[in-house]
């Protein structure tokens, strides 16, 4: 049986702050990920079917691994429609902000999101999240907003609401937000979520295939490329590093998405406990640090990167050039006390 985890008079605020809205905005992080989209789209399904004129907005372009989602075309991007995306989020009456802890998350969209007086609703499992919203349904030590969003769902007593839809949904950012299961994968309630989940008729196979386990061949050769070139280790301080300039990934074709995964791939050697991974984005080096055990990433973005995320899982972003990115790679090195094992 799962218990309850948020407190009885959250979920009533809630209740009544979806019972007094119509237009609804749901939003998520920057270059969403499975759990970030799908979160929104499974809130989507259900506010839709308690009648609510629910629309997702996105800072920006959801992977193409992802388009497989239920209902993804409906989807307003603002970068790609800034228009449509204003006008939506200029009428709504209450705001959803899913798998993400602070507005500069979500860029430009974010300002926009703050002119609105309408009330802002946190549902998220990031650390440290900010103090700009006006119900925070925050807990750092779920695996994903996915499986947050279910137990809310549990306790708003609207289970019957989770359609094949929803769940297909809500199972694929449980999956990719704990790589199938795999880290962050502990706690028993999560694969009694994940049973209720399979009762809506869900192919688990293909939907792990979709979403965690369908690269072109370009990015193969890029990640094959990564790790054999581009990959330094440093065993004395358990780390590893990979970068990747322009070039390097312009000569493999790069699009959005093609080095998903990539960051976790060194964890797999004996000895190392932390990565960093440096990809040279047009307007920043954005980095993706990975850990195991009690070594926080999220520290290390939060310091060094202006990022944060998870424990064991972070990311931020570098303005400067590769060279000097690698630079604060060293002086990190330098600085961590890792705790010894025997
Ligand atoms: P990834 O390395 O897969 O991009 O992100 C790992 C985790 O760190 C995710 O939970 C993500 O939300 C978070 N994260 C990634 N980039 C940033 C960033 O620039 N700022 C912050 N605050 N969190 C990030
Ligand atoms: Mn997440």
């Amino acid at each position: 049986m799962i218990q309850p985890i948020i407190a009885d008079s959250v979920i009533e605020r809630l209740r009544s702050l979806i019972n007094g809205a119509k237009n609804v905005v749901i939003t998520c992080h920057l270059s969403p990920d499975g759990d970030a989209i799908g979160s929104s789209l499974a809130l989507c399904h259900v506010l839709h079917r308690l009648g609510k004129n629910a629309t997702i907005v996105t800072p920006d372009m959801v992977p193409r691994s992802l388009s497989f989602l239920p209902n993804m075309r409906d989807v307003v991007v603002y970068t790609k429609t800034e228009v449509k995306a204003r006008n939506i989020v200029e009428h709504a009456q209450l705001i959803f902000c899913l798998d993400f802890n602070d507005m500069h998350r979500i860029d430009k969209l974010g300002e926009l999101i703050m002119l609105n007086p309408a009330p802002r609703i946190l549902i998220d499992h990031h650390l440290a999240p900010s103090d700009t919203f006006d119900l925070m349904i925050s807990f750092p030590e779920l695996s994903s907003t996915c499986e947050l969003l279910y137990r809310i769902f549990l306790q708003l007593r609207m289970l019957n609401l989770i359609d094949h839809c929803a769940a297909q949904c809500l199972l694929t950012g449980m999956m990719t937000d704990t790589g199938n299961f795999t880290y962050g994968s502990d706690n028993p309630d999560i694969y009694e979520i994940q049973a209720s989940l399979m009762r809506r008729h869900i192919d688990r196979q293909g939907l792990y295939n979709m979403a965690m386990n369908t690269f072109s061949a370009d990015s193969l050769r890029l990640q094959g490329f990564a790790i054999s070139e581009k990959m330094q280790l440093f065993p004395e301080k358990h780390a590893a590093l990979i970068t990747l300039t322009r070039d390097e990934l312009k000569r493999f074709n790069y699009r959005k998405g093609d080095t998903e995964g990539l960051v976790n791939k060194p964890l797999a050697i004996p000895g190392i406990d932390w990565v960093v991974f440096f990809r040279q984005d047009p307007e920043y080096v954005k980095v993706s640090c990975r850990s195991r055990g009690d070594f926080s990433v999220n520290d290390i973005c939060n310091k060094y990167f202006n990022g944060g995320g998870h424990l064991n899982a972070a990311g931020g972003e570098f303005y400067g050039t590769i060279e000097q990115a690698e630079e604060v790679f060293m002086t990190l090195l330098n600085e961590v006390v890792f705790p010894d094992k025997e």
